[in-house]
């Protein structure tokens, strides 16, 4: 058992807020989830608020919990304009207010006498902690320890601008007692999940939504990726890309982890050079992991052996981890495509149009014509349109004919209509149809865009009385078929959906 406890006692919940009504509401939930609390006094927008709060803290703190203050310093990276000494008055005030442990910097320390705060009366057992904002520097194999008497834990935050940087943290971790990993950044994210699960002390996470990229929301943290939980028995999955902070797949992985209680989690890897991300694949003892931009083409290199259509698509979106190491590549956006589609028209015989050459064009256009339709391509550039059409037995029409052509269906595979913030590029904003409403002489319309779920092209697909199908049935689909790949099991569709659903309803209202 470590300094902190074990289980669950070692999820450390993150309050911050700048009154002390919000931090007393932030506790009240934190405990709801975690024994374990971190009061960012720093935070708190006046030295009257940080009285009021420890006031309320010490009447409402229940005596189980463990309260971990910390009062940083702008010099140590926090909001607290106030001096050392300032620092340590509000320390000894939050250990009368029941706080059993502090934080104390390293920049503190060097400025106190003797380089100890044994003398002052603050909380009893002290972290003391070292930031780097700017990098992970390079590290001995173990954290030597100061004098029990000094600190009783030491935690080292440090930028990951690579999986590589986080991994030397989580090293840290591994061979050390009492210390803390905090991996920052989105880089790091997944060694903050995986911090515990290496030996980290405690690993943090803020009650109120993540303000910075590499956090995970304390509830997150706790139901979605378990990670108080995480074992070296825990397969590990992911999705790696770049951008990656919006990517819906761990909440549709792990809710079917969670609905099935396997002992799995799925991580999302900002991968800027995929070497950086192939090296710590056996280290972390990845078992398969979800593709996306910019690596569907450039993961293929790497591959033992690739399923004949990816091979035929190009593209790779699924990637399974086997025994010896090797990995295997396949495609799952088609199947997406495909039943998402089925459900609203025979697709053998049928006429459909792709709109777009690029890579979910080419999945679409190979699906469709494995599935016995006749594929159609127009793009912007009318040569990556016959290109493609050659390249999946289909045919190329200009711009110019779709007012006077009749399809069975029409496939949107542009990023024309997308969410703003969510592109990659200049793309035209959300409310602008890639096609218009003349141009829609069809049955069925399919936008493989899912943010937002009802596109402009959608709306005026409906407002012609055409059927249209959102691009979140292909995500659904093309992620359903990749869990079951992972797994070997049947994917718990339902709950799965509904939790996709509901975040992409979330966002929307929030936009
Ligand atoms: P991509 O490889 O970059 O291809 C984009 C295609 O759209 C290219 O043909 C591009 O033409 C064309 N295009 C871009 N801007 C255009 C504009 N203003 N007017 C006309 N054509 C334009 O992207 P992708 O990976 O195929 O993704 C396309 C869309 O599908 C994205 O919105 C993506 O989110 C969505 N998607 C959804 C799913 C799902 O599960 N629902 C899965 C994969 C992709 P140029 O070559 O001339 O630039």
């Amino acid at each position: 058992m470590g300094v902190f406890g074990s289980g669950l006692q070692r999820l450390c919940a993150v309050v911050a807020a700048a009154t002390a009504g919000l931090a007393a509401r932030q506790v009240r939930r934190a405990l709801k989830q975690t024994p374990t609390v971190e009061l960012r006094l720093d935070w708190l927008r006046s030295d009257g608020e940080r009285a009021r709060f420890l006031r309320w803290l010490k009447k409402n703190a229940p005596r189980s919990a463990v309260f971990l203050a910390t009062c940083r310093r702008k010099e140590g990276g926090g909001k607290f304009n106030g001096d050392v000494a300032g620092e340590l008055f509000w320390l000894m005030q939050a250990r009368e207010a029941g706080c059993g442990w502090c934080d104390v910097e390293i920049e503190t320390l060097r400025q106190l006498p003797n380089r100890s705060v044994r003398g002052y009366a603050v909380p009893p057992k002290v972290l003391l902690s070292v930031h780097d904002f700017d990098r992970t520097p390079a590290f001995p194999r173990r954290v030597a320890m100061p004098d029990p008497g000094e600190a009783d834990a030491v935690k080292i935050a440090a930028a990951a601008h690579t999986i590589g940087d986080s991994l030397r943290l989580l090293r840290l971790a591994r061979h050390s007692k009492n210390f803390v990993a905090v991996p920052m950044g989105e880089a790091g994210l997944p060694a903050r999940v995986l911090a515990l699960r290496e030996g980290s002390a405690l690993a943090y996470a803020p009650v109120a939504e993540a303000t910075a990229p590499g956090q995970i929301a304390l509830e997150e943290m706790k139901h979605l990726y378990r990670a108080h939980q995480l074992t070296g028995r825990t397969r590990v999955y992911g999705v790696i890309g770049d951008p990656i902070g919006h990517s819906l797949s761990p909440l549709l992985h792990n809710t079917g982890f969670v609905a099935r209680r396997i002992d799995a989690v799925f991580l999302p890897f900002l991968v800027r050079k995929l070497g950086d991300f192939l090296e710590a694949v056996p280290e972390l003892g990845i078992r398969g992991f979800s593709v996306t931009l910019p690596h569907k083409q450039s993961i293929r290199k790497h591959l033992e052996g690739c399923d004949s259509l990816a091979e035929a698509i190009g593209a790779v979106n699924t990637v399974v981890v086997r025994r010896d190491g090797s990995l295997h590549g396949s495609n799952t956006d088609y199947v997406g495509v495909l039943r998402a589609l089925e459900k609203k028209i025979k697709l053998a015989g049928s006429r459909v149009l792709v709109f777009g050459a690029g890579g979910a064009a080419r999945a679409a256009a190979f699906a469709l014509h494995r599935a016995g339709a006749t594929v159609v391509i127009c793009a912007r550039r009318e040569a990556a349109a016959q290109a493609l059409a050659r390249a999946a037995g289909g045919e190329a029409v200009p711009r110019r004919a779709l007012r006077t052509e009749y399809f069975d269906a029409i496939v949107n595979a542009t990023p024309v209509g997308m969410q703003v913030g969510m592109q990659v590029g200049m793309h035209p904003r959300a409310g602008v149809s890639p096609l218009a409403a003349n141009e829609l002489n069809c049955r069925v319309v399919m936008d493989l865009i899912y943010r937002p779920q009802q596109t402009q092209l959608l709306k005026i697909a409906a407002r012609k009385g055409i059927v249209t199908v959102s691009g979140v049935e292909m995500f659904l689909a093309q992620g359903f078929a990749q869990w079951e790949v992972f797994t070997g099991q049947r994917a718990p569709e339902a709950v799965m959906r509904r939790a996709i659903l509901r975040a992409l309803a979330a966002k929307e209202s929030r936009s």
